[in-house]
């Protein structure tokens, strides 16, 4: 690849008439688990699926030019891109992740330190106080998430990056919150970058899959070795459908975070909101780093409501956006992280964290703004305290959800 190719050219391209067979436009989705050998002393480029398989490799090579990575490696989920890294660690080594990382990579994170595979220290990023004394225990591999869920935390990468590196660590970024449309961790000096491609990549909510991506070919070749031998590589099928959505990666998010930042104004402007936590709005702890490092502010958004404002009513009063986890796809989704996705946590650890069990958040999806906004003001009329006025429903008066 030049550096003078746009990303959104890369993704419109990627594997275009490549099909050595028929120059289908297409790229062929490569199904074969085995592939045959011309002689048994020439090792074909592809000979087992589980090692290395076309399809798969079209969706590698297209990410990984997307986010300036030399190899990629195409996970069966978005935890064993995360896991993948882990192999480069010894026991004793240890690991230093923000503690609001995502719930999954907390989980493998501890049960790991607990079998003694590694140490692992969870610190608040953003206290540089508490960074640098971790920084000083001399750690073999530190993991940044930012944004982070469901506060929408900024961490400045290039200044953790930095810092980690001279203090001799590989420094892992998980990317997903924000795709490789909106931040290039490689470019921000991170050595390797890992995708729940699930989220924003594919975007159609109908796969499962992961992405790690590393900067230098030396790192690319070894993670690639430890992908085929404990063999959490992704099915074809998936990378088949994930380079699929990939195509209309760029007009999604630019689209989705066009319609976050309008439902973040309406709502920070309202006096049921308590707060709205989005990176876009100037009063956003992390609006300023976020505006250097990002190339957009992303789709999600999360607002702690007022007192008063049952939370479950009003997502139960819902008509368009869907109570569930996960983000990213093309259909809006909301959740109360308080008995969803963090109900792991612990009551006094979620207030210590600064997560309210009035907190929502929001996948903003591809539908119409102002339906998207009607939908919450209006779910919010039938649930929040003295109420006078309603705004009109989009819908038919028949079809509105009953308070
Ligand atoms: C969803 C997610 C993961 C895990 O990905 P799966 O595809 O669900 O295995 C990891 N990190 C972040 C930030 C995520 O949002």
């Amino acid at each position: 690849m030049t550096c003078t190719i746009n990303p959104e050219t890369i993704i419109a391209s990627a594997g275009v008439a490549n099909d050595a067979a028929h120059r289908g436009v297409s790229p062929p989705l490569h199904l074969s688990a085995t592939f045959g050998w011309r002689d048994p002393q020439e090792k074909p480029a592809y000979d087992y699926s589980r090692s290395g398989n076309p399809t798969r490799t079209e969706l590698a090579r297209a990410l990984a030019d997307l986010e300036g990575a030399a190899a990629g490696v195409i996970t069966a989920s978005g935890m064993a891109a995360v896991d993948l890294p882990l192999n480069l660690v010894e026991p004793g080594d240890l690991i230093i992740a923000p503690h609001d990382c995502y719930g999954g990579t907390y989980r493998l994170l501890a049960a790991g330190a607990r079998r003694g595979h590694y140490r692992v220290e969870f610190i608040d990023f953003t206290d540089e106080r508490a960074f640098a004394a971790a920084l000083g225990a001399g750690p073999r591999l530190v993991l940044i998430e930012t944004p982070s869920n469901p506060l929408l935390r900024i961490t400045d990468v290039a200044a953790v990056a930095a810092a980690a590196k001279a203090a001799g660590a590989i420094v892992v970024a998980d990317n997903t919150f924000l795709s490789p449309a909106l931040q290039n961790p490689l470019a921000l000096g991170c050595d390797i970058v890992v995708h729940s491609t699930t989220k924003y990549i594919n975007g159609h909510s109908d796969v499962v899959g992961g992405a790690v991506l590393a900067k230098d070919e030396a790192l690319g070749e070894e993670l690639t070795w430890w992908a085929n031998c404990t063999g959490v590589t992704g099915a074809p099928f998936d990378s088949f459908l994930t380079l699929r959505g990939l195509r209309t990666l760029y007009p999604r998010i630019e689209r989705q975070q066009e319609t976050a930042l309008a439902i973040a104004t309406a709502l920070d402007a309202d006096r049921r909101v308590s707060r709205v936590y989005y990176p876009g709005l100037a009063a956003h702890p992390g609006h300023e780093i976020a505006r250097r490092q990002q190339k957009g502010f992303g789709a999600m958004l999360s607002v702690e409501f007022a007192e008063g404002v049952d939370v479950v009513a009003l997502l139960r009063a819902l008509d368009i956006f869907t109570i569930a986890e996960s983000l990213g796809g093309f259909e809006s989704l909301a959740c109360t992280p308080a008995t969803m996705t963090h109900a792991a946590m612990t009551a006094q650890a979620r207030r210590n964290a600064g997560i309210s069990d009035r907190l929502v958040r929001f996948s903003v999806g591809l539908e119409h703004a102002q339906d998207l906004i009607l939908d919450i003001f209006r779910a919010l009329d039938c649930v929040a305290v003295s109420s006078e006025s309603r705004p009109p429903s989009f819908r038919k008066q028949s079809e509105v959800h009953a308070c």
